[in-house]
């Protein structure tokens, strides 16, 4: 299968002067809509819906996720019905991505903070089930073992792409990291950013995702000094830090998970951790949808950042 996406050289003056190669892996750019990592998890949960003849999909996240965003699309394109169980936050209900998920079909169920956290609970999960029975039923952020099998296909596609040293990519759930891990036949070093403030949890979570052939895997590695404090959480020097990597590179990134990475990249690289002449790849993930929630709560500019994926619902 040709790459779905392309890998894009890029230059930096720091890069030139720790003598690094770095290529970012352009997955933002599969689909115009669909932000990258959520398409690949979303593949084969979509194609196994199809497949067991469900009438619908059932899936969880936040007023801002871009899980949400892309899980309405892609169900309307496949023609699946959905319902998103959303952690509900009452002044958030008509935003960007909300009002997008409710115009491609997705049918939202607002839940306080309480409810919302059965979302992993087996026995929840259970009665949803009963509840809906021809539903397929997704996990928050797409991670399981079928999108697993969809980010896996990243690593066969850089490997007909170039020869390289380390890749990068931003962590949440950990579902992309693991998928990584079992693509890779361990010939590379996997490097994973915590986008949240989850010490030792965020590799429980991937190791728990990952099936027994890759359990022991050890070419991997979730850095947790560059979450900011938490998830979204960034300070105005970052953004701006952010905003300039991507004036040199020409690549849009956002502040919530391609952006950490690069604020991680860049401090990792000053602080001597790569090698001389060590080739670097980076995974762009996507997630610009997730900037027009900060353009409406006015903690970003909007005429400072990348265009929307699509205008606002009018
Ligand atoms: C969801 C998301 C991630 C995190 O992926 P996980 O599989 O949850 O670790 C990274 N980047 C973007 C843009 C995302 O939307």
């Amino acid at each position: 299968m040709p790459p779905l996406s392309v890998l894009q050289p890029i230059t930096h003056p720091i890069f030139t002067q720790h003598k690094l190669t770095v290529q970012v892996k352009r997955d933002d750019q599969i689909d115009g809509i669909i932000s990258g990592n959520k398409w690949r998890k979303l593949k084969y949960n979509l194609l196994h819906a199809k497949s067991i003849g469900a009438k619908g999909v059932i899936t969880f996240g936040g007023c801002f996720s871009n899980h949400i965003h892309a899980c309405a699309f892609a169900c309307q394109q496949q023609q699946l019905p959905v319902i998103g169980i959303i952690r509900g936050e009452d002044n958030h209900q008509d935003n960007y991505t909300l009002a997008w998920a409710k115009n491609w079909g997705m049918q939202l169920s607002f839940v306080d903070r309480k409810s919302y956290r059965l979302r992993h609970d087996e026995h929840y999960l259970q009665q949803l089930q009963q509840q809906y029975p021809d539903h397929l039923i997704i996990p928050e952020g797409g991670s399981n073992s079928l999108a697993l099998t969809g980010v896996a296909e990243v690593i066969n596609e850089l490997n007909q792409q170039s020869e390289f040293d380390t890749l990068i990519t931003p962590v949440g759930s950990g579902g992309t990291l693991a998928g990584l891990i079992v693509g890779d036949k361990s010939q590379h070093n996997l490097l994973g950013i915590a986008v949240l403030k989850q010490q030792d949890y965020l590799e429980n979570e991937v190791k728990a995702l990952l099936p027994s052939r890759s359990k022991n895997a050890h070419n991997w590695r979730i850095a947790h000094e560059f979450h900011r404090g938490g998830y979204a959480k960034f300070s105005p020097q970052d953004a701006e830090k952010i905003r300039n990597f991507s004036d040199i590179v020409g690549i849009g990134f956002e502040p919530v998970y391609s952006g950490k990475m690069i604020l991680a990249l860049l401090e990792l690289i000053e602080s001597g951790y790569f090698p001389a002449h060590h080739r670097i790849v980076l995974l762009h993930t996507g997630g610009l949808q997730g900037l027009a929630g900060m353009f409406e709560r006015g903690l970003l500019n909007q005429d400072e950042w990348p265009s929307l994926p699509v205008p606002p619902v009018q």
